[in-house]
């Protein structure tokens, strides 16, 4: 068993029996804190998605979690420690011998079913990050029962595909450990490299018809690769190719 091995990313931690949202209350404290603080919750009340979405977490079965960043890096590039992210969850999985796919910017998925989402948020002022927080929730021992009617085709858990229960606090340490790793690429050379392959060659959208919705537009096209930038390359079916920044975008497999 090995537990938390980092510098600084979650050696200051705050635990909740109940909260509304920890990226809400992330926010609330970033300023007065310092980077690496985690925030973790046995339950949300009202966990967020993108786009003001519900992110049902529920009471003990999950890793509700967020992480207090403050990169001194462009506030154009924020977008990539989404990606840091879902490749440190990925190896968590595979660690527990689980292949799961990244579907970029912020999803990933086991057997086609979203098993772990991640919310960065920023707070930036010119070319200054504040802070960022990302919020990372991972379905871990969630049964049958604990998913909505609505979300059975969409949501699963560790503990569904595997069919026992999870150490959570390993699972916990295991992200942070690997996610310190590519964090400190990223800030100190600048190299995301690792992490966006993680994601290219896990890939739940890379060479499928999707559809890019765009608050009223939507368009068809195929993702052809994740570029150095961490934007997903898309050739739409009217033959352009366009780099999609993460922003405020959904994509949706056909
Ligand atoms: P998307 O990336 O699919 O556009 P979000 O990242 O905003 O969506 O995540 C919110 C959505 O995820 C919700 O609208 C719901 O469909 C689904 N969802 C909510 N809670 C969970 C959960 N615990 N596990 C898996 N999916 C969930």
């Amino acid at each position: 068993k090995k537990y938390l091995d980092t510098d600084f990313i979650g050696r200051n931690i705050y635990y909740f029996d109940s909260i509304n949202s920890t990226n809400k209350k992330a926010k609330e404290i970033a300023f007065g804190e310092k980077e690496g603080t985690v925030l973790v919750a046995e339950e949300q009340a009202n966990g967020k998605g993108r786009l003001g979405r519900q992110w049902i977490s529920p009471k003990g079965k999950g890793i509700w979690m967020s992480i207090v960043l403050k990169p001194k890096v462009d506030p154009m590039t924020v977008a990539k420690i989404t990606l840091l992210g879902a490749a440190a969850v990925h190896k968590a999985l595979i660690n527990m011998g689980i292949k799961s796919e990244i579907k970029w910017p912020n999803d990933i998925l086991i057997d086609g079913k979203k098993v772990c989402g991640i919310l960065t948020e920023m707070s930036a002022e010119l070319n200054m990050i504040n802070y960022v927080i990302m919020g990372i929730g991972i379905n871990v021992n969630l049964d049958e029962d604990d998913i909505p009617e609505d979300l059975k085709d969409k949501a699963t858990s560790i503990k569904i595909k595997k069919g026992e229960i999870i150490d959570r606090k390993q699972l916990l340490a295991t992200v942070l450990n690997e996610f310190e790793k590519f964090y400190i690429d990223f800030i100190n050379n600048n190299i995301v490299s690792k992490a966006i392959n993680i994601c290219k060659e896990n890939s739940a959208l890379i060479g499928k018809e999707i559809k890019v919705i765009r608050g009223e537009e939507i368009r068809l096209g195929r993702a052809l690769d994740i570029n150095e930038e961490g934007e997903l390359v898309v050739e739409f079916k009217e033959g352009d190719i366009e780099n999609i920044y993460s922003g405020e975008i959904s994509i949706r497999g056909m």
